[in-house]
């Protein structure tokens, strides 16, 4: 049972931010609906008003600029996996794209819902660290803009502030000689990951790791970018030695939870094979780049 709320649908985004403004915490946005309205059947979140984000189109946009790509918080799934110049520029966003839940939730479901929504299990936040975006939220004061792996601040719950929307997902343009890949591991096809890997690398002379950043999902309160493991990569040559090294500081830092899908070790040997395995395919995809 879902309690009656008013219904609120502004045409712009200034519209918007002013209802935020004036209903704080009385009032809760929604843009697909496709994880809050699941939270609203269990009763879990019952606001006087919802604000209706999905008609603005201000908002949905890809735009392929000179200092990165912009993406705008209610572009869908969908949009993002068809779009040609993702496709050509930052195959690993359409290619998650792919395996995120149903076509159906896609067509209707936005990227900025997903990471609002802040399910660590999420597929778009560990990409979009491993991509350095940058997440750009915006409230009648104005604007502040942050590194992804810096929004989340636990389990469903992010540093937006009552007022404030995310407008726009920023990715910087890929350095050359570099490479991303993403894989999920999950019981159920299109299902939510039991555990997330994604990693860029940036390979340097003698195919060294000249940088790298390597993001979990599933695997903590938060999609986790590990520090740790990188560290062990980073400005060395890879061998497989050190690629086991990097997968057992990835688990260790790592703080995953057991649920009916995978317990909190099982997730840790997740952790353990699939780190070393995506970071020899960032690296492959890495030698194919210019
Ligand atoms: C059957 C099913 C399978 C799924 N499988 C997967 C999967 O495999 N992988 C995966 O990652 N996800 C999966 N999901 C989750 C879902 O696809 C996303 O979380 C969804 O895209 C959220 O987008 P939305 O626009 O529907 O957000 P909504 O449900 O409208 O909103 C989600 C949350 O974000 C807030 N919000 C929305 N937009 C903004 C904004 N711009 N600024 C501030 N706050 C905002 C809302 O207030 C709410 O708290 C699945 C969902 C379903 C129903």
């Amino acid at each position: 049972m879902i309690n009656d709320f008013e219904y609120l649908a502004p045409k712009t985004l200034k519209e918007a931010l002013a209802l935020l403004d004036k209903y704080q915490d009385d009032c809760k946005v929604i843009c697909g609906g496709q994880s809050l309205l699941v939270l609203m059947r269990q009763g879990l979140v019952a606001p006087p008003y919802m604000v209706d984000i999905k008609g603005l189109n201000e908002l949905s946009y890809i735009k392929d600029e000179k200092d990165g790509l912009k993406i705008g918080a209610t572009t869908t799934h969908r949009t993002i996996e068809k779009s040609a110049v993702i496709k050509k520029k930052y195959p690993v966003l359409a290619k998650m794209e792919t395996r995120l839940a149903s076509i159906q939730t896609r067509n209707w479901g936005t990227i900025g819902g997903n990471v609002c929504h802040a399910d660590p299990a999420g597929d778009p936040a560990p990409v979009c660290i491993a991509l350095g975006a940058t997440f750009t939220m915006t409230s009648s004061k104005g604007k502040r803009s942050m590194p992804a792996e810096d929004f989340s601040l636990d389990y469903f719950e992010t540093v937006l502030e009552p007022g404030e929307l995310l407008t726009e997902i920023s990715l910087p343009p890929v350095p050359a000689k570099t490479g991303t890949a993403y894989t999920k591991f999950n019981v159920i096809e299109s299902d939510l990951a039991t555990v997330g890997v994604a990693v860029t690398v940036t390979l340097g002379a003698g195919d060294s790791c000249q940088d790298i950043r390597i993001a979990l999902g599933a695997s903590a309160p938060i999609p986790l970018r590990t520090k740790k493991a990188e560290a062990v990569l980073k400005g060395k040559k890879i061998t497989e030695a050190l690629l086991a090294q990097a997968g057992e500081a990835a688990a260790a830092e790592a703080d995953p939870i057991s649920d009916i899908y995978a317990s909190d070790d099982y997730r840790r040997e997740l952790i353990k094979v699939l780190v070393p395995r995506i970071t020899r395919e960032a690296m492959a995809n890495a030698r194919k780049a210019k």
